[in-house]
């Protein structure tokens, strides 16, 4: 380090985080596999078997700019669980919402309760807008691998992310919160659309850009949606209302669930994937999103002080528990402008760590740093993979997510990754999606209405 202040992180640390750094090459590799999977999804004799479902969402048509009403939306899945009231005119949204918590023991209670729950908030909001009265058409975000038989029909294959609600699975969501409402009695919704946060984004995103091809999601979970041509999508049984295309939300979060990222798995992700409520599944999603980021940067940090590399060997009790480093602490403590640790320096004394020196602040970063960077780039390249199998020379990705809204850096480390393993000729751009699963669930139910079957 010699008389100069160091700026770097230690060579032990830079050392032993090499694991986490993913080559062009490995991306590529990636790339590959992923498209594999892809193809495995659409395929009409290999979907049984394939982990990356590629599910048809029956949406065909992009929004024309000319859609317009009045729509409720409810949106499960994401950071909240929200109500929404949504008016569609030409070139103009306005939107009331409210959040309602999902206590953790509804999230893993019994179906029923869930769609109680709902029904209930659903209740609350309408009583509080006057809108008792009225049957408005309701788009229901639902943000869970759904198999769809058409729009208005989706059975739950799995829960993701924190649910685990019984008696679910197998289930039509759509029904189980018609019955629900039944059950009050006192509620009139007409349900025009489910759909996928990352279907919402596309076409929230769409609404704005119509050179937008894929709607992704980099949050609490992730997922990408993007638009195939049908006679791709072999499973699609629907009519072709004229675009001859259909949005496929691929579930790219279950990609890997058969071993092909062994060869890039730490020891950190088998930690996070054996004490999630989901072991074995969305590998590829506890790699990237924010319900597991913080945990990942976590674990280095606990394994890297016990090993002396930090803090001079002495970690607090916070530090050794898990979930105690939350996902935003990593892009606070990349905000520090560099060369000063404000939110650094803050969240490690919230964390009780007492004698941490510059040197350790540096190491703290930079281990954000690696956890972060390698989300952007699985993220980046399975996103190439997208843009290179669509083909088309001119994209916009439309994003949402708390991690990529948030984290300082997301975006920039995308846009440059992505350049680099995309096929040339093909100009893209990132476009943040103003709250894809509340506006989208709008515009899907407003395209329905505009189409009726
Ligand atoms: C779900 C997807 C969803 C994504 C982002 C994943 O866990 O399986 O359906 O789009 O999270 O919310
Ligand atoms: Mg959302």
């Amino acid at each position: 380090m010699g008389f100069r202040r160091c700026c770097q992180a230690t060579q032990a640390v830079r050392e032993r985080c090499k694991e986490l750094i993913l080559s062009d090459d490995t991306l590529r590799e990636l790339q590959r596999r992923f498209l594999e999977n892809i193809q495995r999804g659409l395929g009409k004799d290999t979907n049984a078997s394939a982990l990356v479902k590629c599910f048809i969402t029956y949406v065909q048509d992009l929004p024309t700019g000319e859609e317009s009403g009045k729509f409720l939306a409810l949106d499960l899945g994401g950071t909240n669980f929200r109500v929404l009231l949504i008016e569609i005119s030409k070139d103009h949204f306005e939107m009331r919402s409210k959040i309602f918590a999902i206590p953790q023991h509804i999230m893993l209670g019994s179906g029923e309760r869930l769609f109680d729950h709902i029904a209930d908030c659903l209740y609350k909001f309408s009583k509080e807008e006057n809108l008792l009265g009225e049957t408005l058409p309701l788009g229901f975000t639902f943000s869970f691998p759904l198999i769809q038989k058409s729009l208005t029909t989706g059975i739950l294959k799995c829960w993701t992310k924190g649910f685990n609600c019984s008696g679910v699975v197998g289930q039509d969501v759509v029904q189980l919160l018609l019955d629900a409402i039944e059950r009050r009695g006192d509620l009139k919704i007409s349900v025009m659309a489910i759909l996928n946060d990352s279907t919402g984004t596309l076409m929230s995103c769409a609404w704005l850009n119509r050179n937008c091809r894929i709607g992704l999601i980099v949050g609490t979970g992730s997922n990408a949606c993007y638009i195939e041509k049908q006679k791709n999508a072999e499973l699609f049984d629907g009519e072709d209302l004229g675009s001859g295309n259909v949005l496929i939300n691929t579930e790219w979060g279950a990609f890997g669930d058969d071993g092909a990222l062994d060869f890039i798995r730490t020891s950190y992700d088998e930690e996070i994937d054996k004490n999630s409520v989901n072991p074995g599944k969305q590998k590829h999603e506890k790699m990237i999103s924010g319900m597991y980021m913080g945990e990942l940067a976590r674990l280095v940090l606990e394994r890297f002080t016990k090993e002396g590399l930090l803090f001079g060997g002495k970690g607090s009790d916070a530090l050794f528990t898990r979930e105690s480093f939350y996902t935003k602490y990593v892009s606070e403590i990349e905000s520090d402008r560099p060369g000063s640790y404000t939110n650094c320096t803050e969240i490690l004394e919230e964390l009780g760590i007492k004698q941490a020196t510059e040197q350790d602040y540096i190491n703290v970063r930079f281990i954000c740093e690696c956890v972060s960077r390698r989300a952007a780039h699985l993220v980046s390249a399975a996103v190439a993979a997208l843009l290179n199998k669509m083909g088309e020379k001119k994209v916009t990705i439309g994003i949402d997510g708390s991690v990529y809204r948030y984290h300082p850096h997301f975006h920039n480390l995308m846009m440059e990754k992505i350049s680099h393993l995309v096929d040339p000729g093909i100009v893209f751009d990132l476009m943040l999606s103003e709250d894809g699963s509340g506006r989208g669930a709008a515009l899907v139910a407003a395209v329905a209405c505009a189409h009726p079957r």
